[in-house]
């Protein structure tokens, strides 16, 4: 499966202007790595973050999600972005997303709009076994991972079908909304930030159900640009 890097001209040259694209793509939790002490060596606290569930995104390599190279993260372009669940999916599933999109709805100038037409969807959610076809499988501890607009599996939201979910909180079992919410993300054109309060951290807060100050920075400094 070949990635899909593209090779476009940087989005900046002079050093002040890069600089400040990399201050913005930052912010955007661009580059971050996930919010693990850089101690130099691998400690206790790492061993256990690497064993605690996670989304697939990669954080040093996510050209396979992300259009790579110094450029702006992508956006949808369009006024109106349709979303649906895959037909086979739990029916709960369906209140699960719809109440995650109105977390994001409320800071995007798009319309996000739920249809029932799954395959023309712009984001089409749905669970699949480990491997599926898209070059990135689900195993343990990765639980989700989607791809943002622009990539050829754009608007893609995998949940591992293996993995148990819980509706509503569940001691111990996996909040699907929370990971609802940090797909979306994804699928609108956040990457990961280092920010622990933020819902797009590599490892988000099981039962965080709602954005940091800085996520919303995030997303509306994403759809406001002007390029
Ligand atoms: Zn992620
Ligand atoms: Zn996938």
């Amino acid at each position: 499966m070949g990635c899909e890097r593209q090779h476009e001209a940087p989005l900046a040259s002079a050093p002040e202007e890069l600089t400040a694209a990399q201050a913005y793509l930052s912010e955007l939790g661009y580059f971050q790595m996930q919010h693990l002490p850089i101690s130099g060596t691998v400690d206790e606290q790492t061993w256990r973050d690497f064993d605690k569930p996670r989304c697939g995104i990669s954080d040093l390599d996510a050209s396979h999600f992300w259009k790579s190279g110094p450029r702006a993260p992508a956006r949808w372009e369009k006024s109106t972005v349709t979303l649906a669940v895959d037909p086979d999916a739990p029916g709960w599933t369906r209140d699960v997303a719809r109440e995650a999109s109105r977390v994001w709805q409320s800071q995007v100038p798009l319309s996000l709009q739920w249809v029932d037409a799954f395959h023309t969807a712009d984001i089409q959610i749905s669970f699949t076994p480990d491997r599926h076809g898209d070059g990135a499988s689900l195993q343990p501890p990765t639980v989700a991972h989607a791809f943002a607009p622009g990539t050829r599996w754009s608007g893609n939201v995998h949940f591992r079908a293996a993995t148990k979910w819980a509706s509503t909180m569940t001691q111990g079992v996996l909040d699907l909304q929370t990971y609802m919410i940090h797909e979306l993300g994804h699928a609108l054109g956040l990457g990961h930030s280092s920010e622990s309060a933020s819902i797009m951290r590599a490892q988000p807060r099981n039962g965080q159900r709602e954005l940091s100050p800085r996520d919303i920075v995030a997303i509306k400094a994403l759809y406001s640009r002007h390029d």
